[in-house]
């Protein structure tokens, strides 16, 4: 198995090069479920198993390996190996594990482009698709958002207007998984060394997507009642597939079911003209709602500003600072006080416009 079409760049090789010297193998997560692992190695494929020091030496959950991992592995038998040390992530998916105190859970790392996958069906939702983006924000991948079903719709170069207008410079395709057009245009954002994840809600087509990709009916696709849209849901595994032509695809469950975290900083960065707007109001801790000198509502007021947005801004916001303050109140001060500082940043330059 060639590991620098699946990935491996400098980064991997030289972190991994002190555990080559201990008679280790660099690996891939392919798939992970509990403590049972399917990696990618130089020699094929082979299952694996935590090992002892790793399953008690990690007392969190985010450092045991998932799908998309590098992990440095001793091969115990033909076929059979044990993860020693999972190597440092480039990019993470959390998601939010409930508990007594909530924990962020990674689901998948190392994932380079996400495909924001939304149907143009009744599926199309930009209040959606601005969370996806928060989320994306936050895991370090970079977005391409994907609009499906194009065999379904009449106004197809509208609905790619308005969702440019929320992607924040991010990309945006139209296709059909089921007729093919676009994927061209598609295919041409994958290559080797490339991870490419796919989000979206159950029924958007990602499976579809996955198949045309690869040729072949790598992942079963439900029937949706095309009348409302909704699809049994069927990709329940996530896993990683080496793409025939190099680079690898990600496949996850809908991410409503996943919970997936993501901070206000990330928030600021999906919505960076209204984040720079709020930073141009004159009082510091203006709450937007009657404060003389609001930047926000002399923009609601003269149109400058799409008032849905808007409250989709505040509302992934206040869910993002809920949640900071909650898993870590340290961090969330620490995070404030950064933020007083880009605020600061931002405000000036709003104002020297
Ligand atoms: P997933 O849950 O996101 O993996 O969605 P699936 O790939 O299972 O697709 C859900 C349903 O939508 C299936 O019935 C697909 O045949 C259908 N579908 C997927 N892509 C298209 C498309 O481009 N056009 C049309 N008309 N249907 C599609
Ligand atoms: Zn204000």
């Amino acid at each position: 198995m060639n590991l620098e079409s699946l990935g491996a760049d400098t980064c991997v090789f030289g972190a991994f090069a002190m555990h080559a010297s201990r008679g280790l193998v660099l690996g891939r997560v392919a798939t992970s479920q509990r403590d049972q692992y399917r990696l990618y190695t130089e020699s094929g494929e082979v299952a694996a198993e935590p090992s002892g020091a790793l399953w008690y030496r990690t007392s969190d959950v985010a450092s045991m390996p998932v799908v998309g991992d590098w992990v440095a592995a001793r091969l115990v038998a033909p076929g059979q190996a044990i993860v020693e040390t999972v190597l440092p992530r480039r990019s993470c998916f959390a998601r939010r594990a409930a508990g007594r105190r909530e924990e962020q859970q990674p689901i998948a790392a190392n994932i380079d482009l996400v495909f924001l996958v939304s149907g143009l069906d009744g599926d199309f939702n930009l209040r959606r698709l601005e969370r996806y983006l928060t989320l994306t924000a936050e895991s370090g991948a970079k977005p391409v958002v994907v609009l499906n079903k194009m065999d379904l719709c009449d106004y197809v170069a509208a609905r790619m207007a308005e969702t440019e207008a929320v992607a924040g410079g991010a990309p945006v395709l139209a296709v059909s998984a089921r007729s093919g057009a676009g994927f061209e245009s598609l295919a041409a954002h994958l290559a080797p060394g490339r991870t490419v994840a796919l989000l979206g809600s159950s029924g958007a087509g990602k499976s579809t997507i996955i198949n045309r990709l690869l040729g072949e009916e790598r992942l079963r696709t439900a029937e949706v009642r095309e009348a409302d849209s909704r699809g049994r849901h069927t990709s329940t595994r996530r896993e990683l597939v080496p793409l025939p032509q190099g680079g690898a695809l990600i496949d996850t469950p809908g991410m409503r079911e996943l919970r997936l975290w993501a901070g206000t900083e990330s928030v600021e960065a999906a919505f960076d003209e209204i984040a720079a707007l709020a930073a141009g109001c004159r009082y510091r801790d203006c709450s937007h709602e009657r404060e003389e000198g609001c930047a926000v509502a002399a923009a609601l007021a003269d149109g400058a500003i799409d008032p849905e947005r808007w409250a989709s801004y505040r509302k992934l916001w206040r869910e993002a600072r809920h949640h900071e303050i909650v898993s870590d109140p340290v961090a969330a001060r620490e995070q404030k006080q950064k933020w007083k500082r880009i605020h600061k940043a931002m405000r000036k330059r709003y104002k020297s416009r």
